[in-house]
């Protein structure tokens, strides 16, 4: 049996008649930007997320140039951030105008050190960016404690972590705003681009929500000079169908999770991730380390098995950073983790057949001799 590395098909037929009853109806009643279903999901994704008021936007990466604009970044501010992420985390420092400061990651959590933040501040930082990445949540507690004393904001990069928990409070109230990101592949996907700022303040929602929408007060009178950055209905309509089933599809994520570290606890070659004991981790992505990961890619794939690598090479080697001048060495963390890491099938539809074929693969995984 195949087991593609992510299957997005909706596999109940239920959610999918739902699904375009909904869009049948939206069809007719001329609903294109904005309007009911946006507010009504940013309600509800707000109330998810633990209470906190909700914007939804046309983007992840939008979200996080937003709520860096939000609290107050303009040129000549930088950033802290972790050179292991998608690249949207850093562009987005640029794009608001800052510059981006780059710290390694904790080698067992993968999101930000807390050790290491402070030696990177300066007299012009004014932000920390905080990565959940792969579906776990940095440690919260020591960043915003330096952030305060140092008078800071932190923002959530929330894209990976959809339903997330620190200390058992959701991404999205863990700090001054969180972005998320609702493209197909996250855990709340939809059927195009999406995202959303979360945010406990009043004042970074409002001015979100006005830049947003061209920096309006009213149809043709505008406060300042904003952007377009709005969600459809269409994805709106959809997400909340999506979001009644995001807390099971979690669950089952943790499950598939949870199946993958058995078959692996006697298994020397690979090791599973490291799950904090102040998280609850959504899995977006299942990312073991192995020092031979050319074989088990290989091994995989003549098994019929997808995979993937996330991310192949961090952010400060790219060439889009060369004006920072790093170099290899700089973040040994980031750099040891890309070049030994590898994703595993993880969605939440995911069959017990095809869990079962990747356990079988991984138990019997050796470097030295074919598993086929
Ligand atoms: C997906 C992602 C983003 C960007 O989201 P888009 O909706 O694709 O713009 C930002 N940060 C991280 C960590 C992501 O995984």
């Amino acid at each position: 049996m195949a087991v593609p590395f992510l299957d997005l098909k909706i596999s109940d037929p239920v959610i999918r008649d739902e699904m375009v009853s909904t869009l049948s109806r939206l069809i007719d009643t001329n609903s294109f930007i904005g309007g009911m279903e946006v507010d009504e999901f940013g309600r509800e994704f707000g109330r998810y997320c633990g209470g906190g008021y909700c914007v939804p936007v046309a983007n992840g990466t939008d979200a996080l140039v937003l709520a860096l604009k939000a609290i107050g970044i303009k040129s000549g501010d930088e950033v802290i951030t972790v050179p292991f992420t998608f690249i949207a985390t850093a562009e987005a420092v640029t794009l608001a105008g800052g510059e981006v400061r780059f710290v390694d990651i904790h080698p067992k959590s993968y999101t930000i050190d807390p050790a290491l933040i402070e030696k990177a501040v300066t007299p012009r930082t004014k932000a920390i960016i905080a990565v959940h990445l792969f579906g776990q949540t940095a440690d919260m507690d020591p960043i915003n404690e330096i952030a305060s004393r140092r008078g800071l904001k932190v923002i959530e990069d929330a894209a990976q972590a959809h339903g997330a928990e620190y200390k058992g409070r959701r991404a999205g109230v863990l700090a001054d705003a969180a972005c998320f990101s609702f493209y197909p592949t996250k855990n709340l996907g939809g059927f195009g681009d999406g995202g959303a700022v979360v945010s406990s303040s009043e004042t970074i929602i409002k001015t979100i929500t006005q830049i947003a929408d061209h920096g309006r007060m009213d149809r043709y009178q505008h406060a300042v000079e904003g952007t377009n950055s709005r969600l459809d209905a269409f994805q709106a309509a959809l997400l909340r169908i999506k979001l009644r089933k995001l807390e099971q599809q979690n669950e089952r994520r943790r499950s598939i999770a949870e199946a993958y570290n058995q078959a692996l606890v006697n298994n020397a070659f690979i090791t599973s991730p490291h799950i904090e004991t102040y998280a609850k981790h959504v899995f977006h992505l299942y990312t073991v380390q192995t020092s031979h990961r050319d074989v088990l890619m290989d091994q995989l794939k003549q098994n019929g098995i997808g995979c993937g690598v996330y991310y192949p090479l961090p952010l400060h080697l790219q060439p889009a950073y060369a004006r920072l001048k790093h170099k290899r060495g700089d973040f040994p963390v980031s750099e040891q983790l890309s070049e030994r890491i590898v994703a595993l099938p993880m969605f939440g539809d995911m069959s017990d057949g095809q869990v079962q074929e990747v356990c079988r693969f991984l138990k019997s995984f050796s470097p030295n001799c074919r598993t086929v």
